[in-house]
């Protein structure tokens, strides 16, 4: 993009001597604004912005790299300056936290940080204490800009504001950093800003380009706003799936700012929004800091009206979802939001025909974040006051989370819990684990349902919620997070009249249902005989003199482990049934690897010993293959031989870039094999011979005829053909390579759905009356589920009543899948499975197929004594069934899916389909489906094909 600008100055000379130029344009972008955006008494040796660049400051997008090159001279160049590089992102670029304060305050670092650690917990220090913490404290801001990597104006801004604290001799700049530290997170999203300002570089021509629709305002797929991995990282604050959060979260955990300013984009039509959020909030959150919030967008108001700059406050912005940046606000941190409307570099034209400069949009962002410094500077210590108080209540028996203990049940999946176990720490979350059993009463269930008397097991995890970060361990692990009847009463007024919705994102989230472990929440403050949380250990037992080695299936890591050693050659075998083989017990799903299998391998123990020791995942040597009694043997059809996966993703436009990217990092963060990302316009001429497992990430885009039948033929000759939401609705929408339809499109045989439904049903529930089965007269007295059932539903009404409940279905909420636990997809799952749910295709498997989840938990209900008919369905006599679990489910949407197929599975030619209704791998957090997903990946060809034998 520099060279650009250096091209037009050059045009101007030599336009007259040769007729192959480009012409100059007829007027200049930058000639828009005239304003000066640092116009104060600065400090010669240190450098101005425009040194770094080659343009204007504020005149066009800094890259990460000038903005890097600016930092580390100024971190030369200034005593008032301290950088911090927090994190690494995954291309491989710095991000920097700079501290910027004075000298004196700079050399006081960690004594700073030592009592503001000390007044965040209550339990350490008294009034008298906290009071004179609070006198020698300087207010502490942390201001952050352009997470989203494509709005740009917050970084430029922040390159500006950088400059302005360390160089400025203004009195009134000097006196806020002698009572101030300036926690600057200049580019919070370097790879999503590099690959923006490539494409304005890529899409740049002569003249300025002021309409928004344009390719140098939009960029192009995967666009600039996500990481490198596409990820957002503005959902990732307490998922901390990304290297960039991590980082950034465990700095501010240490620096407990009193301020986080967040500083984004938005449409490029809009204005500009600040100010705190509005309804739903989530009710964890401390509502002092909703009037602090108030205080600092009127005085930020009083800015820009003084300067006639438009902007307004809270209108869409909400705030239940708690892995936005406004997490802080559980910690006791204002989170501060600006959305300036997004200009991309040239400017952008408005209805009324003004054009509102890239620099204008740099300029509000810059003073913002001065008016904000300036607020807080005048408001610290009261500030501070409050902070201490609310910190208090934390901790106090008075607070509304002190009777309340979160507890996770003990699990042989080891890498998972020690996984939450991470992301909690993170967040100063102290968690215990009991010795001993604990007896507790009305224990809620993650299905809702309360247990009057309930055992909590030794070797639970459990968190007592009367501790510092009260608020926010409740915010991510309560089950469900309310929402006032008024807020219930606006969405569906929303949705019945156009369909819009006002919430922002998912309405459920909590871990426990996202990593798909089995939780309780406890009415009380358990204390007991609790000791601190310490990972289990890992035992890695490799004897060469062993005929097997094997891992237990239950941990997530059990697939790495197959996955890694097929890609090394190894012959890798699972167990499908559970095991006791040399006195272990074993989970069904556990790898193993034998060594008759591998009779050429030579370095075969040390490849099992260097990959179980790489992952950190406990093995164990079995010499015999015999199982006692009916237990599998290992020559046995238990002990079933895996195929090497090789793998590849569809991606590129049409795709969903979420469901692309986080398909892709689940290859590399869970399992590190390789595999290929193919451009999907190839697909119709690619030599699809190479792989034999296809992903297709959710997408919208549809395949033609002749991609459609290379496809077919490849599945046909034992291809596995994964789909997930979108291009799951698109191939059943097809008709031509799968069984499954979409519920809208299965009245007329709602009665053969049925039947299937009923016969799962009863082979689960079985008893045999002897006298009765043994009589050799003919029974005329056979009984039939139809027959049972009275109020079948015609097709008509079904197709009338699912065209309405299909306006109410869900936005990202938590619902009972009922697993398959013979399946071989669900190795490594629970029982009851909560799947985050959205409004996906609804799957109805025919007898073709395998539903392998389905959505709704039976359970127990004694006084129903006749079927009951749910839309195409029928609920067996004494039972009832469970859809919602978290999260904001209508009883239409719950009626609609029940009893559907989240995931199914099903034969075609030599190859097979395997359809997920949703997104398994959501935010690379949902643990709990992302494990079907990689069962889907590294089994699939191996347990659901027939596999090619070599000749
Ligand atoms: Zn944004």
């Amino acid at each position: 993009m520099n060279k650009l600008i250096q091209t037009s100055l050059l045009l101007t000379l030599t336009v007259y001597c040769s007729t192959e130029v480009l012409k100059k344009p007829t007027s200049y972008s930058y000639d828009l604004y005239k304003e000066v955006i640092l116009n104060g008494n600065y400090n010669s040796s240190i450098d101005h912005p425009d040194t770094f660049l080659d343009f204007k400051y504020g005149e066009r997008v800094a890259s990460p790299e000038q903005i890097e090159n600016a930092i580390n001279a100024y971190s030369k160049q200034s005593n008032k300056i301290k950088v911090i590089n927090y994190a690494k992102s995954h291309e491989g670029r710095p991000l920097h936290a700079l501290i910027i304060s004075s000298p004196k305050n700079i050399a006081q670092i960690d004594l700073i940080k030592q009592n503001l650690s000390l007044l965040s917990d209550a339990r350490k220090i008294n009034d008298k204490e906290a009071k004179k913490i609070i006198d020698s404290l300087p207010a502490v801001a942390w201001m952050a800009y352009s997470i989203h990597g494509n709005e740009t104006s917050g970084s430029d801004a922040a390159l500006g504001l950088i400059y302005h604290l360390i160089a400025s001799n203004d009195s009134e700049v000097v006196n806020l950093l002698d009572n101030m530290i300036i926690i600057v997170d200049p580019v919070m999203n370097p790879d999503g800003r590099a690959r923006f300002a490539k494409s304005l570089e890529q899409y740049r021509g002569t003249a300025p380009n002021y309409d928004d629709q344009s390719l140098i305002h939009s960029g192009d797929w995967p666009y600039g706003r996500t990481n490198h991995y596409y990820f957002d990282l503005n959902r990732d604050w307490v998922y901390l799936t990304q290297p960039e959060t991590q980082g950034r979260v465990s700095l501010i955990s240490e620096w407990k700012p009193q301020i986080l300013v967040d500083a984004h984009e938005m449409g490029a039509q809009d204005t500009f929004m600040t100010g705190p959020a509005r309804e739903p909030i989530n009710k964890n959150m401390d509502r002092d800091l909703v009037k602090w919030g108030n205080v600092f967008a009127k005085d930020q108001g009083s800015e820009f009206d003084r300067r006639n700059w438009r902007f307004y406050t809270g209108e869409w912005h909400e705030d239940l979802y708690p892995g936005y940046s406004f997490y802080v606000n559980f910690r006791g941190t204002l989170g501060i939001l600006y959305e300036q409307s997004r200009m991309a570099e040239d400017g952008v034209r408005r209805p009324e025909g003004t054009i509102q400069s890239y620099k204008e949009s740099v300029h509000h962002q810059f003073v913002s974040s001065l008016s904000n410094l300036n607020t807080l500077s005048a408001n610290s210590k009261a500030m501070y006051n409050d902070y201490w108080e609310a910190r208090k209540l934390n901790v106090s028996k008075e607070s509304d989370w002190a009777n309340q203990t979160f507890v996770i049940l003990p699990t042989k999946n080891t890498s998972r819990i020690n996984t939450l176990a991470d992301k909690l720490k993170s967040q100063n979350i102290e968690i215990y684990t009991n010795k001993q059993n604990i007896i507790v009463k009305n224990v809620l269930k993650q299905t809702g349902d309360i247990v009057e008397e309930f055992n909590i097991p030794a070797g639970s995890m459990i968190i007592p919620n009367r501790q510092p970060e009260a608020p926010l361990i409740s915010a991510i692990l309560e089950f469900d997070a309310e929402i006032d009847e008024d807020v219930l009463k606006k969405e569906r007024e929303a949705t019945l009249r156009d369909g819009s919705s006002i919430m922002y994102d998912t309405t459920a989230f909590n871990f426990t249902m996202m990593y798909g472990l089995e939780a309780l929440t406890i009415p009380e403050y358990v204390k007991g005989n609790l000791s601190l949380w310490e990972p289990s250990s890992v035992e890695i037992d490799v004897d060469e003199k062993a005929i097997m080695w094997i891992v237990d299936g239950t941990d997530d890591l059990s697939v790495t482990f197959a996955a890694r050693l097929m890609e090394q050659d190894v012959q890798v075998r699972i167990v499908d049934k559970d095991i006791s083989l040399s006195g272990k017990s074993l989970s069904r799903g556990s790898p193993v690897v034998i060594a008759m299998d591998n009779p050429k391998n030579s370095k075969l123990v040390q490849l099992v010993k260097n990959t179980a020791e790489d992952l950190n995942v406990s093995v164990s040597s079995l010499y015999t293959g015999f199982g006692p009694e009916e237990l599998p043997d290992w020559g046995g059809r238990h002990f079933r031989l895996l195929n090497k996966p090789q793998i590849a993703i569809l991606s590129h436009e049409g795709f969903s870039s979420y469901d692309v990217g986080v398909s892709w990092w689940s290859l590399d963060h869970h399992l590190g094999i390789r595999h290929s990302q193919l451009n999907t316009s190839m697909i119709g001429y690619a030599d699809l011979r190479r792989y034999n497992t296809l992903i297709m990430p959710s997408g919208y885009r549809s395949l033609n005829q002749d991609e459609m039948s290379v496809l077919k033929d490849w599945v046909k000759q034992g291809g596995t053909l994964i789909a997930n939401n979108g291009s799951t609705r698109m191939l059943v929408s097809d008709n031509s390579i799968t069984s499954i339809k979409d519920v809208s499109d299965s009245f007329e045989n709602s009665h053969d759905y049925n039947i299937k439904l009923q016969r799962e049903f009863l082979s689960k529930n079985i008893s045999i009356d002897l006298d009765y089965v043994n009589n050799n007269k003919i029974s005329s007295d056979i009984s039939y589920p139809w027959e049972e059932t009275e109020n079948r539903i015609d097709s008509d009404t079904l197709k009338k009543r699912d065209s309405w409940q299909s306006l109410f279905m869900p936005s990202g909420a938590f619902v009972s899948g009922r697993v398959d636990k013979k399946h071989w997809l669900s190795f490594g799952t629970i029982d009851t499975l909560p799947l985050l749910y959205s409004d996906f295709p609804v799957l109805m498997a025919g007898s073709g197929s395998k539903a392998v989840i389905r959505i709704g938990e039976l359970t127990k209900k004694n006084n129903q004594d006749v079927y009951k008919t749910i839309n195409w369905s029928d609920i067996p006599p004494g039972n009832d069934l469970n859809v919602r679990m978290s999260g904001l489910v209508w009883p239409e949407a719950s009626q609609r899916i029940a009893n559907s197929a989240y995931l199914t599975r099903e034969r075609f030619g030599k190859g097979q389909i395997i359809l997920f209704s949703g997104e398994p791998n959501f935010r690379g957090a949902a643990l709990g489906t992302n494990r079907l997903w990689l069962n889907a990946i590294i089994y699939g060809s191996g347990l659901g094909t027939s596999v090619l034998i070599k000749q």
